[in-house]
């Protein structure tokens, strides 16, 4: 059968996958639900994947359908060229050597989020940016709910939008997180309304600038007609320079200023009542004000009506691990912001509080220059304690500026940032790095950092 068969469906293109060889290239959730998907269309599936041990949960669906085969351990350029198509899985760069050579045979690739868009007939809603996306779309879905619409939230949330495809239950609109990695391999995804709500410094271990990594995120507007939105941070000078190659209605909103967050036009919803929104949302700090106003924004764009808006913000009280108020012991304020993982999330934790802070930081480096720290660093903390690989890296940076000690564990870096804080002082942990060096992932790590709160509170107690 001829490679590149195809019909026109829905949105666009749509592959036909009955008895072709489509290759999965990454086998994490993503992967098993895009296995699951392709077996239920009649394709053989071959699933690449450079470590050893299987996925949780893919088990069932391996033993289930010998039509699944597995390649783990390093990939084998054969098995990528004798492909009739690629997909990618959203952890996997689609740089990497195999694909390029695929690529150059003429072999389709795709990744798991554009493959799973040509088959979806809903309007679609797309969150982007460095920081702030998991937040703002949650909040957009329950504005979205409680306008009465049926939602599907997906994609780099943790929900891989394949699944929605085969779903028997339909939503009347879905709503995705989307990553860079992600806009990576689109090709003719198109969001009805697209949110991009900041460009700052990370992931600079796979993108070779800055600059690369704004144009992957700016793609998200890439096939946006013109009766379709945009939404933008106008306070954000890397999103503003993007914004003059977009197609469709682009809608601003800004938190420069002392006014609060204003916008560019009325034409989704006037200054006074998005400012009269605004008034009712409750978490702390300005970058949270600006998740608001864009999921107000991208809400009411896609039909959500005022009164769900304005029920959603009252009600929503944010998200574990993202400044996150856990305790507090003698005084002391313990807050859990495991999430921030880049120096921009931990910029704007440091720029939300008023009181001293005592600041645990550190872990697997990305790349980060902590350097753009130091000026917030010198104005909002009284000492750092530093975990993890980057301890060096940030005692470098930092030493000379605030006292900084080194902690071996979570635990140790909670007893010390305890002892160097004094009541009505704040600790928290914000590491401005990912956490793959001591823990599986950030909810490991916040939760360990949590634990480590619960038991410096027993001794308090005990003595
Ligand atoms: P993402 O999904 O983009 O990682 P999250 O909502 O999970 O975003 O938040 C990740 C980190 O970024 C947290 O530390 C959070 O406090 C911080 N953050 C949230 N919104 C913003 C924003 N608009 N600008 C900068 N940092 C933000």
């Amino acid at each position: 059968m001829a490679r590149n068969q195809t019909y026109v469906g829905a949105r666009c293109i749509v592959p036909l996958l009955k008895n072709k060889n489509i290759l999965i290239v990454g086998f994490g959730v993503t992967g098993v639900a895009t296995a699951q998907f392709l077996i239920n269309r009649g394709a053989f599936v071959t699933v690449a994947d450079r470590k050893k041990e299987r996925e949780p949960g893919s088990e069932a669906l391996l033993i289930r359908d010998p039509r699944i085969k597995m390649e783990l351990g390093a990939h084998r350029i054969e098995t990528f060229e004798k492909a009739d198509l690629i997909v990618i899985s959203p952890g996997v760069p689609h740089t990497i050597e195999p694909v390029i050579k695929a690529k150059e045979q003429g072999i389709p690739v795709m990744g798991e989020m554009e493959l799973a868009s040509r088959f979806i007939t809903e309007p679609i809603i797309a969150v982007t940016g460095t920081n702030g996306k998991t937040t703002t779309t949650t909040l957009l879905c329950k504005m979205l709910e409680d306008s009465g619409l049926k939602v599907f939230v997906g994609g780099n949330i943790g929900n891989p939008l394949i699944a929605y495809v085969d779903k028997q239950e339909k939503a009347e609109i879905v709503v995705i997180e989307v990553s860079s990695f992600q806009l990576d391999t689109i090709d003719t995804f198109r969001a009805n309304v697209a949110v991009l709500l900041n460009i700052t410094e990370d992931h600079m271990n796979r993108y070779p600038d800055l600059d690369a990594y704004a144009k992957s995120k700016a793609r998200i507007f890439e096939n946006q007609k013109t009766d379709d939105t945009a939404v933008l941070n106008g306070s954000d000078p890397v999103v503003c320079s993007l914004s003059k190659d977009i197609q469709s209605r682009k809608v601003f909103f800004s938190s420069k200023g002392k006014k609060g967050v204003t916008i560019s036009d009325g034409s989704i919803i006037s200054q006074k009542n998005i400012s009269r929104l605004l008034a009712d949302f409750k978490l702390p700090g300005k970058h949270n004000m600006e998740n608001a106003a864009a999921a107000s924004l991208a809400a009411l764009a896609a039909g959500g009506t005022f009164e769900g808006v304005r029920s959603a913000l009252r009600k929503f009280k944010g998200l574990s691990h993202r400044l996150e108020h856990i305790n507090t012991l003698n005084g002391i304020d313990f807050f859990n912001d495991s999430k921030a993982t880049n120096v921009d999330s931990v910029a704007k934790a440091l720029e939300t509080f008023e009181k001293p802070i005592v600041l645990i930081m550190g872990g697997q480096n990305k790349g980060s220059k902590f350097h753009v720290l130091r000026n917030l660093i010198d104005k909002h903390t009284k000492a750092l304690i530093v975990i993890g690989e980057a301890k060096e890296d940030i005692m470098a940076e930092m030493g000379s500026i605030k006292p900084v000690e080194a902690a071996a564990t979570m635990e140790d870096a909670v007893v010390k940032a305890y002892h160097a804080a004094q009541p009505g002082d704040i600790v928290l942990l914000s590491p401005a790095c990912a956490s793959f060096d001591m823990y599986n992932n950030y909810a490991q790590r916040g939760e360990d950092f949590c634990r480590a709160v619960e038991k410096q509170k027993k001794l308090i107690i005990d003595n």
